[in-house]
């Protein structure tokens, strides 16, 4: 294994006769002491420039490792020391895992490290899987997307967050490298439960899969956020397949009402074989039963997130059925 390269604090922590009074200099010429200027614990960094380094890294350190990606959710939970990782294998020099392309089988492959925003303004995924860069759009701020990655918002899989919804309503398969090649996992299989996936401790994701939208199809994405930026409270996301004037196909995901993202799938079967909207309210009812446990905290009722699930269901569907009519 090749020797990761080494940034200059980690050179430093090498003399232990420094580390008591390490001095590094910024831009500016100010000097710091590093050991009482860090907000995270320490931590030992290395920066692999390729997958089998990565995994053989977190294979050498096990749980004492995390990844790094975007930094948009590990480095504040370390500025906290709500994580306190003894080893960061940052992704960000790993060459070839960062695209957006269409594979033979029609789908389309993307790399783990794609930051939102390219996710969101990628002419392949806005004509091919528009829900996914519809959602991409609507994470945090400009500044968050384009830090923060598609495979790092899957791994982090925090129940509320936009792009494990849309994996899951678009039946996503999750490409993880690990030390025996890589495994497939499908987006049903992956989200466990809070910020919890079935990635092994020494596994990459290393691309995410989705399938084209194909003609009579449609989708509808709506979330219910305090204000522009904010996480959702609740999100939906739906996909309509139209076929001989009724619903031939549908997915109901729902985020912010359990441990992972949900499907309604209750709701999705009332919509079998029907002509659609006269059914609406009845779908957003049972979708609204699925959120039966949703949960109460700061921002929500249990009850609130339930009423919110109706409307949104209902709006994601009519959009879903309007555009899979057009496209028919
Ligand atoms: C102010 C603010 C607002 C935000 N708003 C939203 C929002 O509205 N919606 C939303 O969904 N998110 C939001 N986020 C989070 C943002 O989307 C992050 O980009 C995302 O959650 C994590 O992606 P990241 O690339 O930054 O991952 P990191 O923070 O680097 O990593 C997150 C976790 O995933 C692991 N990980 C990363 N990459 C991989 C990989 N390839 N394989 C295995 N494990 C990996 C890391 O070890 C870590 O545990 C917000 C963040 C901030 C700071």
């Amino acid at each position: 294994m090749r020797r990761p390269e080494l940034p200059p604090f980690r050179a430093l922590e090498r003399r232990p006769d420094l580390r008591s009074a390490t001095v590094i200099r910024g831009h500016a010429g100010r000097a710091h002491r590093a050991a009482e200027s860090m907000k995270p614990a320490r931590f030992e960094y290395f920066a692999p420039t390729s997958l089998p380094e990565a995994v053989a890294l977190l294979q050498a350190h096990g749980d004492d490792a995390k990844l790094l990606a975007g930094g948009q959710s590990l480095v504040p939970l370390m500025n906290l020391r709500l994580a306190q990782p003894s080893v960061v294998i940052d992704l960000n020099r790993v060459s070839d895992l960062a695209y957006v392309r269409a594979e033979e089988d029609g789908r389309i492959a993307i790399g783990a490290m794609t930051r939102h925003h390219e996710v969101a303004t990628s002419p392949l995924v806005r004509e091919h899987c528009p829900l996914l860069a519809d959602a991409a759009a609507r994470i945090g701020f400009p500044a968050i997307r384009h830090r923060g990655t598609l495979g790092g918002s899957l791994s982090h899989a925090d129940p509320v967050s936009e792009m494990p919804c849309v994996a899951l309503a678009l039946d996503a398969e999750l490409v993880a490298a690990g030390r025996n090649g890589d495994r497939v996992i499908v987006a049903s299989d992956f989200f466990q439960t809070y910020f919890t996936t079935a990635l092994e401790p020494d596994e990459v994701l290393r691309q995410i899969r989705y399938p084209a939208m194909q003609p009579g199809e449609g989708w509808g994405f709506h979330e219910s956020v305090r204000k522009t930026g904010d996480f959702a409270i609740v999100a939906v996301a739906a996909t309509v397949r139209m076929a001989d004037g009724g619903v031939a196909a549908a997915r109901i995901a729902i985020a912010g009402v359990a441990d992972r993202p949900v499907r309604a799938t209750g709701a999705e079967a009332l919509l079998a074989g029907r002509s659609g909207r006269d059914v609406l309210d009845e779908v957003a009812d049972a979708a609204a039963a699925t959120a039966g446990e949703a949960p109460t905290d700061i921002h929500a009722s249990s009850g609130f997130r339930q009423r919110i699930v109706r409307v949104l269901t209902r709006r994601a569907l009519a959009d879903a059925m309007a555009m899979a009519e057009a496209r028919a």
